[in-house]
């Protein structure tokens, strides 16, 4: 299967169309209802659709938290298709690695997978991207889907294909493009979800909202008290719309997408530099405060914009506090966080460069045509004393 990803979003309840779709065009399928996986016969006949091919086995993937909240049903499922097997590995980010990698290639190995079989990921970001490397390395690429579990997966690393494993100089420094042939999100998984891992997700809403639409930011924006998840469900169908097509436009991670690396370059460089002590969620969060306050500095985004964008994640990080990373965060230097920052993929002869709003819903495009803007060294530092700032006022 080549990079390429025409990916189309569709609501289970127009599922008319995903066999009226033409083949050829349609490589990877999202679909999105609430308890489409639990309905009787609906996953069943949704992956034989996708597949087109007569199935030898599936695997079923997992972590051992998710297994033990879903994967009697979900291999159920899979069972009335064919033989299923169950591969569990521990929870968190340790999973992510080559060895594990390895041993679940020797365990689809002495099980007979075949290239007739299936892969089902069932997990959030951890499982997705480790299975996905594993399909795309497993007897040269096999079939896979991913049934993403946390509101990270759902609406942000499940779509678009990107695979991979962490090494020992840096997170997701080995892997793959390689898209699944389905995606199949059902935001009836986000009810066990634990607090701290839904707000890795509304990071990404945030973003969503600031980078492509303002209507996804107005509506964050409106929502009072975030106190209940199912408030946001509603949300996951246009962000995950707004992935779609911008995946579809630049598979291969080549202009287009690295709009949706807003906050990401002081984000990661929070999460590295604390050692993953802070979360990808609230580091995003930090993330777009420094970078929307360079924007605002370097002149592009405007100032009511920036200013709506700060008392958002003010109230987002207010809400959900959490002190251990608030600690983490506040006692970070400025000199390791440049550091890590320099190492970012979109900088260029050691330059640093970031994708930067010029108003809520547009980003700015850089007269070379690019969505990155050279940042000096120095305005990123001064970003840092803003962030620590906002923080002592949270
Ligand atoms: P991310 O999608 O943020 O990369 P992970 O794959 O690391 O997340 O999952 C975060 C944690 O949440 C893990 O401990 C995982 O077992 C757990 N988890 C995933 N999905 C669910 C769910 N639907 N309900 C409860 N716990 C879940
Ligand atoms: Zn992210």
């Amino acid at each position: 299967m080549d990079t390429a990803a025409t990916v189309k979003v569709l609501n289970f309840k127009d599922l008319g169309a995903l066999g009226s779709a033409k083949k050829k065009e349609s490589k990877s399928r999202i679909i999105i209802g609430e308890g489409v996986v639990t309905k009787d016969g609906l996953l069943e006949g949704l992956v034989l659709e996708l597949f087109q091919r007569q199935l030898t086995s599936c695997v079923v993937i997992t972590d051992s938290n998710v297994a033990r909240l879903y994967s009697q049903e979900i291999v159920q499922h899979f069972s009335q298709i064919h033989k299923t097997s169950l591969i569990k590995l521990p929870p968190g980010e340790e999973s992510k690695s080559i060895d594990s990698s390895v041993k679940i290639l020797a365990q689809l190995a002495k099980l007979g997978f075949d290239k007739e079989g299936l892969l089902v990921l069932l997990g959030g970001g951890v499982i997705g991207d480790l299975g996905g490397f594993v399909a795309s390395i497993y007897k040269r690429g096999v079939k896979y889907i991913q049934l993403p579990t946390t509101l990270l997966a759902q609406i942000d690393s499940s779509i678009g294909g990107k695979t991979g494993v962490d090494a020992t100089w840096g997170k997701n420094q080995i892997g793959t493009i390689y898209q699944p042939i389905g995606v199949i999100i059902d935001p009836s998984f986000l009810k066990t979800l634990p607090e701290r891992e839904f707000l890795n997700g509304i990071g990404e809403m945030v973003k969503y909202g600031v980078t492509s639409n303002a209507r996804i930011f107005e509506e964050l924006e409106g929502n009072s008290n975030f106190e209940s998840l199912s408030e946001l469900t509603h949300m996951i169908e246009p962000c995950v719309k707004i992935k779609a097509k911008i995946v579809s436009r630049d598979p291969n991670d080549s202009g287009l997408r690295s709009i949706l690396n807003y906050g990401h370059t002081i984000g990661h460089s929070i999460e590295a530099s604390s050692n993953y002590k802070a979360s990808h969620g609230v580091s995003v969060l930090f993330g777009m405060l420094g970078e929307g306050w360079i924007a605002h500095e370097l002149g592009l985004f405007q100032k009511d914009d920036f200013q709506r964008q700060e008392l958002l994640i003010k109230r987002l990080l207010r809400k959900r506090n959490n002190n251990t990373q608030f600690r983490a965060i506040l006692s970070l230097r400025h000199e390791m966080l440049a550091k890590f920052a320099l190492s970012d993929k979109k900088n260029a002869a050691g330059k640093l460069r970031m994708s930067l709003p010029d108003r809520i819903g547009r980003m700015h495009i850089n007269e070379d045509g690019t969505f990155k803007i050279p940042v000096s060294l120095d305005l990123f530092k001064s970003s840092f004393r803003y962030m620590k700032s906002i923080f002592s006022e949270t």
